[in-house]
């Protein structure tokens, strides 16, 4: 299971109120696109839901349990960064086969995870390379691997595609949409990108500096945006 509520979360860092007050619902399973411009918030709010910051106000609860003050490890999700923070020094099997190991688990069960993984991402072929001898979209996919064998109760991604070129990135939209319909994992997906959200969201969340100016589905907003920033972000015709 991985539902993720936000009652009414806010941070401020010093004095400077970057996120007033948000609320909001994601449920099991949903692909989740958090869009806006630059420093609206995106990143902080999901590394609260991570863990990886604290909250200044409000509660973050997933699957019924608040996890607020819990630390990174313990809420179950898995982050996938833009940088890829992969090992340079070891192979795309010891890469993706990292965490299970700090985990204490077996050797056996391990072989079995990363191998799964590497299936379902294509990387077969690539296990004993080291990062350097990859190309980008196949270390984003590392990344992802790396995310997977933990078995995530949600995916949390921070613009993972930014650093590939445009073919790629539609490449990789593609894929990690497939991975979605092959996992059924609850997804939240940060980007700037509007053709993302679009096309990968089943609930798109538009921010506005630290707000959420509107949440609904790609179709919903495209018809119906609340405001001008929204069809202004989105593209569509109002
Ligand atoms: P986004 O990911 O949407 O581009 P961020 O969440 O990274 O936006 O940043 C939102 C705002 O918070 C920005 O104004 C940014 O400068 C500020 N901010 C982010 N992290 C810190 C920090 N550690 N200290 C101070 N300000 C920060
Ligand atoms: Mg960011």
């Amino acid at each position: 299971m991985g539902s993720i509520t936000l009652e009414k979360v806010s941070k401020s860092f010093g004095t400077t109120s970057v996120i007033p007050e948000i609320d909001l619902e994601i449920h099991d399973g949903e692909f989740v696109v958090f869009v806006g411009p630059s420093g609206c918030g995106k990143s902080t709010l999901l590394r609260m839901i991570a863990g990886l910051e604290d909250l200044s106000g409000g509660r973050i609860i997933i699957d019924g349990k608040d996890m607020s003050s819990e630390a990174p490890a313990k809420r179950g999700l898995s982050m996938v960064f833009q940088s890829y923070a992969l090992y340079p020094h070891m192979t795309v099997y010891g890469n993706i086969a990292f965490p299970l190991k700090m985990d204490g688990q077996e050797k056996s069960v391990i072989d079995k995870k990363v191998k799964d993984a590497a299936h379902i991402l294509n990387l077969t072929n690539y296990l004993e390379r080291r990062p350097g001898q990859l190309s980008g979209g196949q270390r984003q996919r590392v990344a992802i691997g790396r995310a997977i064998v933990r078995q995530p109760k949600a995916f949390l991604f921070d613009e993972p595609l930014s650093n590939l070129d445009a073919a790629l990135r539609g490449n990789m939209r593609l894929e990690i949409s497939d991975l979605h319909h092959q996992l059924k994992t609850t997804m939240i997906y940060v980007t700037h990108d509007q053709v993302e959200a679009m096309t990968m969201a089943d609930k798109i969340v538009v921010l506005n500096a630290g707000r959420i100016e509107q949440v609904g589905s790609p179709m919903e907003l495209y018809r119906n945006p609340k405001n001008v920033f929204v069809a202004g972000f989105i593209g569509s015709p109002r």
